[in-house]
């Protein structure tokens, strides 16, 4: 037997062995949650004109200069321009253009008085039989300086300057911005695509009765929620049998549309373990200083060098495995990279009523439940990695490291945080 391997070294030798993804364009909505490959430039600047920010009265400042509530300024209103109006009258002295928010700012116009500062033009000028007055005339009760609730041409972003740079997360407000320079489509890393499978003659799919000795497929619902909870595009297939052909031939047909493959099961070292069968001589099968989790396989197949996850069936098992080694390597392959590809971890004391023993020489990851405003961790459920209804109450990892034999009430531990 040889040495088992650390979990650092095994993260090592995974995120060595994969690469990001060869970039595409996508539209916009597409590319949600994608990383950025080049810096995207504003093309024209933000906003492209100047406008009003307010609903109000486009003016020139000396006309408003000594308004007050007492002595208003009185303007003839000499038009109206709505946002998107390109007919744009022009504001001679002792004249204001009424404009709405986003209304290109009129030619003569200096500043913008919003309607609060006015009397919205009820109480100007005489009416006549033909025009109501409120159109006509307008007071001003408040001095505005120039540019006041103007939104001027390049404020929000110059032209040439970088709108996004390459590295950049695309989420709602990055999208939004590059609708707003203009763009339809960018260039991004794609979503890694992801095919599932699961191992198992004991597996029934969930929705159908269960024969003598089988137990539902999990794994498979659960590592495909994973995959897409990561960024990935993922797939399930049906679970597989445990006859290497047919395993093999199921891998076979799921190859050509994978850009990563995950498969639970058979990979310990009873009699019937399928993958490690199978794949004997293209994935490495290792045994990880780690619990849960010791038998762990990883390999890229065929031409295409797809990388290959080999995870170990047990639901635990397979769910710590995935979080700590297939999840960052899903996030290295879409272009994320640093601290984007790990979890966030936190430092934790453990809230528990006795001492946790824990194994020598393997690093342990317990289920537990992580408290931010207390800064405590209690465990959930026990060390068992057949304990899913446990798992499913616990939102962090439990870290103990390889050298610690029991863990005291009390004492301070990393936790990898599940979100
Ligand atoms: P294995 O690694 O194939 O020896 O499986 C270890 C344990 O995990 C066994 O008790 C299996 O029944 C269980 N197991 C394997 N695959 C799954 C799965 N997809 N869903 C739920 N349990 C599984
Ligand atoms: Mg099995």
């Amino acid at each position: 037997m040889t040495d088992a391997w650390s979990v650092d070294q095994h993260l090592d030798a995974v995120l060595a062995s994969v690469r990001p993804l060869d970039p595409i364009d996508l539209p916009l909505l597409d590319a949600a949650g994608c990383v950025l490959v080049e810096d995207v430039l504003v093309p024209a600047p933000l906003p492209p004109f100047d406008n009003s920010a307010m609903d109000g009265y486009a003016v020139r400042v000396a006309d408003v200069e000594s308004a007050s509530e007492e002595f208003p300024a009185h303007l003839t209103v000499a038009g109206e321009v709505a946002a998107g109006g390109a007919e744009l009258p022009t504001v001679f002295p002792g004249q204001a253009v009424r404009v709405m928010t986003g209304a290109p700012l009129p030619p003569g116009a200096q500043a913008v008085v919003p309607v609060e500062w006015t009397d919205g033009g009820a109480g100007g000028g005489p009416a006549t039989a033909m025009t109501p007055a409120r159109e006509q005339w307008v007071r001003v009760f408040r001095p505005a300086a120039e540019g006041a609730h103007v939104r001027t041409r390049g404020s929000d972003a110059p032209a040439g300057a970088v709108a996004l740079p390459a590295g950049a997360v695309l989420g709602p407000p990055q999208l939004g911005l590059l609708a707003a320079v203009g763009r339809s489509t960018v260039p991004v890393t794609p979503r890694p695509r992801v095919v599932v499978l699961s191992t198992g003659s004991e597996l029934a799919p969930p929705g159908e009765p269960l024969g003598p000795g089988q137990i539902h497929d999990s794994n498979s619902y659960m590592l495909t929620a994973a995959a897409r909870q990561a960024g990935a595009d993922a797939y399930r297939t049906a679970a597989v049998a445990d006859e290497p052909e047919t395993f093999r031939a199921a891998l076979e047909d799921q190859l050509s549309r994978a850009d990563l493959v995950v498969t639970t099961g058979g990979v310990s070292v009873g009699a019937h373990d399928v993958v490690k069968e199978a794949l004997r001589g293209e994935v490495d099968f290792r045994r990880l200083a780690m619990q849960p989790g010791k038998p762990q396989g990883f390999g890229l197949l065929g031409a295409a060098r797809t990388p290959l996850f080999a995870l170990p069936g047990n639901p635990v098992s397979a769910y710590v495995s995935f979080e700590l080694f297939v999840r960052p390597a899903l996030r290295l392959m879409a272009g994320h990279a640093g601290g984007a590809l790990h979890r966030p971890r936190a430092l934790a004391c453990l809230a528990s009523d006795a001492p946790l023993p824990s194994p020598a020489g393997k690093r342990q990851y317990l289920r537990g439940s992580f408290s931010p405003g207390e800064g405590t961790v209690s465990p959930v459920g026990g060390s068992g990695s057949h304990l899913v209804a446990a798992l499913a109450r616990a939102d962090a990892l439990i870290e103990v490291p390889e050298h610690v034999t029991e863990v005291a009430p009390g004492s301070e531990l990393t936790v990898v945080l599940l979100g």
